[in-house]
């Protein structure tokens, strides 16, 4: 779970990360009144996704109405494809300078990597491609973690200037306490800041959270904003489906990630030959493919209104493809009308024969067997294409 801004600061000063967390607030008039006890703020879009300051979603106020003036702007405004619902305001700390900070799972290497510039503020990538040099990246090894003496080692080979260093290594250590403490695989902070006076402060701060530790963590619930997730993607949560929405017209179900992840290449292949049609979601309904499962299934992608044909992709195993045929055939007589959309199916695996055989007699004018992976790729992507 990726988190906003601001509860990324909660996290960041739960741990002792230097911060402000000022006021979250969801009308312009709320962002006025919490300007007014404040005084000179910044408002900031809650989006999650960064490079808000260039687009245009993080602004100072010097007056109460001025933070009115551009919460009003802010709030509902789009920011790569995110509709602003909340804004962030809190005291104006004009930067004397941004450094770039962050600790980050490096998968690859299987251990975790340190990424620090004192050229922040700007898209680390930016300054990687222009100036890779000022961008320092640290192994650290899990095992080992994060104490005073390597965070001190982190301060020395990032460069962090004389009059920060101290605050610096303090703060080193406290974001890696976030970070395992809280079970992240990203912690980042750009720009980490040194204000006036010397004064080393997080001004952003963006935290991934990792889903899989989620049940030792209780509390990470409460970051969950009901309004911020797909509405599909809710549904399907609620009903137990492993599905991700993406941006296509051909919805797909199949049993096993690895097939699924197969058929959305295959799809987004065929979909080339007819108009560019693509992957309308990813669907895993696992292993039991009853009734039920397919009917939750269909239910969630037929819901989606980018999808025009759908393609379910089953390989039978422990669960035959008898079995899933019935499923099928129960899943549209529990959708009745609800179901509107053309399904191509293929079968393959465990009792295929008797899995055709069932959906042959069925007879459904919505569904068309097909008996190979890529035949049927074809055949969906033509009927999302029309
Ligand atoms: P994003 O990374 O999404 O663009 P940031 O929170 O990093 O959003 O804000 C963008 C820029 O706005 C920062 O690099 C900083 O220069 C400025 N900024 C952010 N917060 C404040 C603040 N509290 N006071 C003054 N300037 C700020
Ligand atoms: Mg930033």
């Amino acid at each position: 779970m990726d988190l906003m801004e601001y509860q990324a600061k909660e996290l960041f000063a739960k741990h002792g990360v230097t911060t402000t967390l000022g006021v979250v607030v969801t009308t312009a008039e709320e962002a006025r009144a919490a300007a007014a006890d404040i005084g000179p703020c910044v408002v900031k879009a809650q989006v999650k996704a960064g490079g808000r300051g260039n687009a245009g979603g993080v602004k100072l106020a010097k007056t109460p109405d001025e933070a009115f003036a551009h919460a009003t702007d802010i709030l509902g405004m789009q920011i790569k494809g995110l509709t602003v619902n909340r804004v962030l305001v809190t005291p104006a700390t004009p930067p004397e300078e941004e450094y770039y900070f962050s600790f980050l799972l490096d998968r690859a290497n299987r251990q975790y990597l340190c990424i620090a510039s004192v050229e922040g503020g700007v898209e680390i990538e930016e300054v990687a491609r222009t100036n890779p040099d000022a961008v320092k990246q640290i192994a650290i090894d899990p095992g080992v973690g994060v104490d005073e003496a390597t965070a001190r080692a982190i301060a020395t080979e990032a460069a962090f200037p004389e009059a920060v260093f101290e605050q610096a290594v303090t703060l080193i250590a406290a974001l890696y306490t976030v970070f395992t403490e809280e079970d992240a695989t990203l912690v980042e902070v750009n720009p980490l800041a040194r204000l006036a006076g010397d004064r080393l402060e997080a001004l952003d701060g963006k935290v991934t959270l990792d889903d899989n530790a989620g049940f030792r963590h209780p509390d990470h619930a409460a970051f969950e904003i009901r309004d911020e997730t797909d509405p599909l993607e809710a549904k399907a949560q609620e009903k137990g489906l492993n599905y991700v929405k993406l941006d296509g017209e051909v919805g797909i179900i199949g049993n096993g990630a690895g097939l699924v992840m197969s058929t959305l290449d295959v799809v987004a292949y065929a979909g080339q030959r007819h108009g560019g049609v693509k992957p309308a979601n990813f669907l895993d309904i696992g292993g039991g493919a009853n009734a039920q499962v397919m009917a939750d299934g269909l239910d969630v992608i037929l819901g989606d209104a980018q999808v025009r044909a759908v393609f379910v992709n089953v390989f039978g195993g422990i669960t035959a493809c008898d079995e899933v045929a019935n499923g099928i055939k129960g899943a549209l007589e529990i959708l009745g009308d609800q179901a509107t959309k053309p399904l191509v199916v293929r079968l393959d695996g465990n009792n295929v024969e008797r899995g055709r055989e069932i959906l042959d007699q069925l007879d459904h004018p919505l569904v068309t067997q097909v008996d190979t992976m890529d035949g049927a790729a074809d055949r969906a992507a033509e009927l999302a294409s029309k």
